[in-house]
């Protein structure tokens, strides 16, 4: 039995993995985070787990938390038994992967900020940690990012952005369409069609609240209008709010069985 744990801005969801995926807990962050080692304990213990995931919405560079935007508090992860811990995008990019099958995957994840992860040859792609960090390319103008830079993706099309820009949530330009007509959007296609270039992937996968309601369609359309024909990767996006965990639960399977 495997714990995935997402530890996201506003909730962290848990969910054990024994063959089949359960849910397990969700708890707020705010109130749980600065005593999350005690939590994750206290769950190994629960469910007699023999490896842990946690998928993180923050940079991790070379096993260290770099920056955590949307997380407040401090913490320490410091079990006794294996454990992996790994951005919260390249955790759906590698549950991404399983699910749909594919060896060559590139995961991208729209909420409150921009995320993405690689899959190449079936294995997640680190660089030395923040490889895929999508939301945070150049892509013009000079709005202001969470990370202190201008004109990243995420100030354009993050959910934060969206919200700024037209004072409106963005699930509800979604469903009148008039997301789609936005500079961000095209600005998001653009992006993804210069990483499908890059990496030659079989599947673009969408997630997070907003990434995962977009038709499908419509991301089709502007993302191949940016590519040679060659270069045309499925189109999907997948609504499952515990992926993250799922995935998280998937990456410490494997670096235990990895270990046997
Ligand atoms: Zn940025």
């Amino acid at each position: 039995m495997i714990l995935g744990i997402d530890v996201g801005g506003t909730n962290i969801d848990v969910v054990v993995y024994d063959e089949d995926f359960e849910h397990v807990a969700t708890y707020p962050t705010e109130k749980n985070v600065s005593n999350l080692n005690s939590v994750i304990e206290e769950l190994v213990e629960r469910f007699e787990v023999e490896a842990v995931g946690v998928g993180l919405a923050a940079w991790i560079k070379r096993g260290k938390i770099v920056k955590m935007p949307n997380i407040r508090g401090e913490f320490r992860i410091d079990l006794e038994i294996p454990h992996v811990i790994d951005n919260d995008a390249n955790c759906f990019a590698f549950y991404s992967a399983k699910l749909f099958e594919v060896e060559n995957l590139l995961g991208v994840t729209i909420g409150t900020g921009i995320g993405s992860g690689i899959v190449a040859d079936g294995r997640l792609i680190h660089g030395e940690g923040l490889a895929g960090e999508i939301g945070h390319w150049f892509v013009g103008n000079d709005r202001k990012c969470t990370c202190g830079g201008v004109g990243h993706l995420e100030a354009n099309f993050g959910g934060w952005s969206l919200k700024e820009q037209f004072g409106r949530d963005a699930k509800e330009m979604i469903e009148d369409g008039s997301i789609y007509l936005t500079e961000g959007f095209r600005m998001m296609c653009v992006a993804v069609a210069n990483a499908v270039t890059l990496l030659d992937p079989e599947a673009v996968v969408f997630g997070g609240r907003i990434g995962g309601n977009l038709d499908v369609e419509k991301l089709k359309e502007c993302i191949y209008r940016y590519l040679m024909p060659e270069f045309r990767p499925e189109i999907l996006t997948l609504r499952d709010p515990l992926a993250v965990a799922k995935g998280a639960c998937l990456l410490a399977e494997e670096s235990v069985c990895s270990k046997r």
